[in-house]
């Protein structure tokens, strides 16, 4: 199963908003580009929520029937690894194997002699067709790597091959991810965990590694685009190579871990990956919660009422939502305001303050990133929740497709 060029991860908390994201995505098609959808929930989400892989696979079907869809469509067992796949198997088609965990252990005596002889005929300058600089190999660099990443891969083989076994053949893609760790990987260092990979015999489509910067949820990049922008087409350009060298997929990408909502990035990523041919995955999972909210507090009345009532939750509960989340949230906490005077607040007011527009001098990123994390407090709500949902759908529904076709898609695949 090849994945397509351009591929998006529509995440959902709540499994309501599939149609209303597939819209977004119908509206790229009008516009000549194809981009296709990978519903994603990560097992943290999951457990938070209290959903199953079956959920979300319900939900993908359901969405891809009422709007038409006739393009391929995916769900994504994201952030998996050996210990929670099994549930995983039967109902989704794209795995994401994330050994980010395992960074730094260290593999075998025997299997790093292996990765160090396999790559001595690399050492010296390492020649990346394109690339402004040539990078150096050395015997020590080869270890280093060696150490730091071969025992991780050898992780995600042991889980690809757990799924190769249970799933039919060739029926799922597989993405490794390495994002969910402290370090981000330098080119060469992805270069040879490509090789690694490619010894270990996994079909890789898709790779996510860490990159420079502070990606957090919902809020835009932290960190210096510019290095951000020489280290993204480095990376295109070193798959590139790796896929001639190492005979991997000809399809394999870059996976971009966004957190959601890396606006300043996406002009520099569409050049890049249009300079270069290259295609694109791009997980931007949580935003759709946000604008569930949005939708709700636009709509005014009851919506307006429940939207205010998970921010005052939220505010009271804020370190036991954030815990999940320690490494991709930064909250000042002196920059929320406080839940009375939230309760005073027009649609607009709440609106202002939540919708990611940073030419609103209302927009709080403080208060985005809290509610981000808090829709355990809506799940909580349950039924007065979703059936708000329910009864707002047009607006919600607005919210949801104009966020992902014109803040998202649009700078991003198609310019
Ligand atoms: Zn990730």
């Amino acid at each position: 199963m090849l994945l397509e060029k351009y591929s998006i991860g529509v995440g959902d908390r709540f499994g309501y908003q599939g149609a209303a994201q597939l819209r977004a995505l119908q509206l790229a098609e009008q516009q000549g580009v194809k981009v296709v959808p990978v519903w994603n929930k990560s097992n943290r989400e999951h457990s938070i929520i209290g959903t199953n892989p079956e959920d979300t696979r319900r939900e993908a079907d359901t969405a891809v029937k009422a709007t038409g869809w006739k393009e391929p469509y995916h769900v994504d067992a994201d952030h998996i690894g050996i210990n929670n796949v099994d549930k995983f198997i039967p109902y989704c088609d794209f795995f994401t194997l994330d050994v980010a965990d395992f960074i730094g252990k260290t593999a075998a005596t025997s299997e790093l002699a292996a990765f160090e002889q396999s790559s001595a005929k690399f050492k010296g300058k390492l020649h990346i067709p394109h690339a402004g600089r040539e990078f150096i190999v050395t015997d020590e660099v080869i270890r280093t790597i060696g150490t730091k990443y071969l025992y991780a891969v050898k992780e995600a083989s042991k889980t690809y091959q757990h799924i190769k076994k249970n799933k039919a053949d060739d029926a799922f893609i597989i993405e490794v991810s390495m994002d969910e760790t402290d370090a981000p990987q330098t080119p060469v260092e992805l270069f040879f965990i490509l090789s690694a990979i490619a010894q270990e015999g996994i079909p890789l489509q898709t790779i996510a590694p860490k990159f420079s910067g502070k990606f957090l949820k919902g809020i835009d990049y932290v960190g210096d685009v510019r290095a951000f922008a020489q280290e993204f087409e480095e990376d295109i350009l070193v798959i590139s190579h790796a896929v001639s060298m190492f005979h991997l997929h000809k399809n394999l990408k870059l996976s971009v871990h966004s957190g959601s909502d890396k606006f300043s990035l996406y002009p520099m990523m569409h050049h890049a990956i249009n300079k270069h041919k290259a295609g694109l995955h791009l997980k931007t999972a949580g935003t759709t919660w946000l604008e569930e909210l949005i939708g709700l507090a636009a709509a005014g009345g009851d919506g307006l009422i429940i939207a205010k009532d998970v921010y005052t939750q939220a505010y009271a509960r804020i370190d036991e939502l954030c815990k999940p989340y320690a490494s991709v949230v930064e909250i000042d906490h002196s920059k929320l305001p406080a839940p009375s005077q939230v309760a005073q607040w027009t649609s607009d007011q709440f609106v202002s303050a939540l919708r990611h527009d940073q030419s609103n001098p209302s927009f709080n990123i403080h208060l985005r990133q809290m509610l981000h994390v808090a829709f355990k407090v809506a799940s909580e709500m349950g039924a007065r929740y979703t059936s708000a949902l329910k009864t707002f759908e047009d607006s919600v529904g607005t919210a949801v497709t104009g966020n992902i076709f014109k803040r998202h898609i649009k700078p991003l695949f198609i310019g």
